[in-house]
């Protein structure tokens, strides 16, 4: 007999109260009456790791990350608990399971651990038992025994590393948004779900503000091919299903558009024109984990030149802090920020065959009177840099002039 191992999981607002992780537990029974082998996959209930967090920093300014870790498992352990609780009253048996129960094993780098070995044998003695296994997300443990987490949205990465080291049919995303969209419905309406999406593009949409999922999960499933279904967990309708490039989307151009508000932009003045001092610059930042996005450096006048480049706001005071230092040893002018920029970007496959996408897309903010004011593309996306009270309006303008919107054609 074949196994017919399916992976769900389900996120914080899917098992956000009692009646919730009810309706879950029908959901998760269904399908294991339908003749699968179901392991499921659970977030904290609701904003329970962000009020956890409150909590840590409500003790002290600088929690040990250890005990984070500690502390933001336990969201998990009751999600895990709470729907095997409801399974039984349904009649199925079914048992819980933290990640170091069932050899998530990480490195131990705490809040933002790497996965380094599933060793999934408790896993499938217990579906040999015909039980639903329930896995606590998010977390696992290191050599030391000590529980780490797997940064935020982890729970998506355990799903997906359980579903490649199952070997499961399908991974299931349950979410509260019917799929993956062409953009963010709140700001567009018009905004449609897409029936299929590639790896490549889901993973610069979450990389760049779709939140869905998270991007290192998606990496991951890039990387071992797990598919995976975003569907919600409130209705019965088909998601998205994420995969390897279909020949059908080669027409698409664009997929979708996203939008990022929490960056911010550092300039530089007067940087002396000479060999070594951006390498003196980003090698600092980058000595002190700040990952810089975009950078722009103007044409030199007066052997100096103005260089600026963006950072997520969280990491500006350290940022600042580099880079006001770097400057003056470099003798380099002021150092000033703006924190009223926002970033838009476009991400589609057909980038890699068709020319004129970028062209297109400057073309539509000029009609409305968007100024660019940073810009990078890769080979499936293009970033701008824009003032952030026009953000909202952007995204509606270059979500229209690509024909994302329903019913249209997405040439
Ligand atoms: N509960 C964790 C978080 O909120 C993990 C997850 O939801 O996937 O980030
Ligand atoms: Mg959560």
């Amino acid at each position: 007999m074949t196994r017919r191992i399916i992976v769900q999981k389900y996120g914080g607002s899917s098992v956000a109260n009692p009646e919730r992780i009810q309706r879950v537990a029908q959901r998760v029974v269904e399908t294991k009456r339908r003749g699968r082998e179901v392991v499921v996959v659970v977030s904290a209930l609701g904003d329970t790791t962000d009020e956890l967090i409150d909590l840590a920093y409500q003790v002290t300014h600088q929690p040990s990350e250890r005990e984070l870790d500690m502390l933001l498992a336990t969201g998990e352990q009751m999600s895990v608990a709470l729907l095997a609780m409801a399974i039984h009253t349904m009649g199925e048996d079914a048992v819980s399971f933290t990640g170091a129960q069932v050899g998530i094993l990480t490195d131990g780098t705490h809040t933002k651990a790497r996965l380094v070995d599933i060793n999934a044998k408790r896993i499938v003695e217990e579906l040999a038992k015909s039980r639903i296994v329930i896995v606590a997300g998010f977390q696992g443990v290191n050599l030391n025994q000590d529980i780490t987490t797997l940064g935020r949205g982890g729970s998506d990465l355990t799903a997906v590393a359980l579903a490649e080291a199952l070997k499961a049919e399908v991974c299931e995303i349950f979410t509260d948004v019917e799929g993956v969209y062409t953009a963010d419905p709140r700001l567009v309406p018009q905004a449609r779900k897409l029936d299929t999406i590639s790896y490549d593009e889901m993973l610069e949409m979450a990389s760049l503000g779709a939140q869905v999922m998270q991007a290192r999960s998606i990496f991951v499933a890039k990387r071992f091919e797990v598919p995976i279904h975003v569907r919600s967990s409130f209705s019965l309708r088909e998601g998205t299903m994420i995969t390897k490039t279909v020949k059908a989307m080669e027409d698409i151009v664009v997929s979708g558009v996203t939008l990022q508000k929490d960056e911010a932009k550092v300039t530089v003045r007067d940087v002396p024109d000479k060999p070594g001092m951006a390498a003196q610059i980003f090698g600092e930042l980058a000595t002190n984990g700040v990952n810089v996005d975009m950078i722009v450096q103007n044409v030199s006048r007066e052997g100096a030149t103005d260089l600026s480049f963006t950072v997520v706001k969280g990491d500006l005071p350290v940022t600042l802090r580099i880079t006001r230092r770097v400057a003056s040893r470099i003798g380099a002018g002021e150092v000033t920020t703006d924190e009223g920029v926002a970033k838009l970007s476009i991400v589609g496959i057909g980038m890699r065959s068709h020319s004129g996408v970028a062209a297109r897309m400057f073309e539509a903010m000029a009609r409305e009177r968007i100024n660019i004011e940073m810009i990078s593309t890769s080979e499936i996306k293009i970033s701008c840099v824009i003032r952030r009270q026009h953000a909202d309006r952007a995204v509606r303008v270059i979500h229209h002039a690509f024909g994302l919107g329903r019913r249209a054609r997405r040439r």
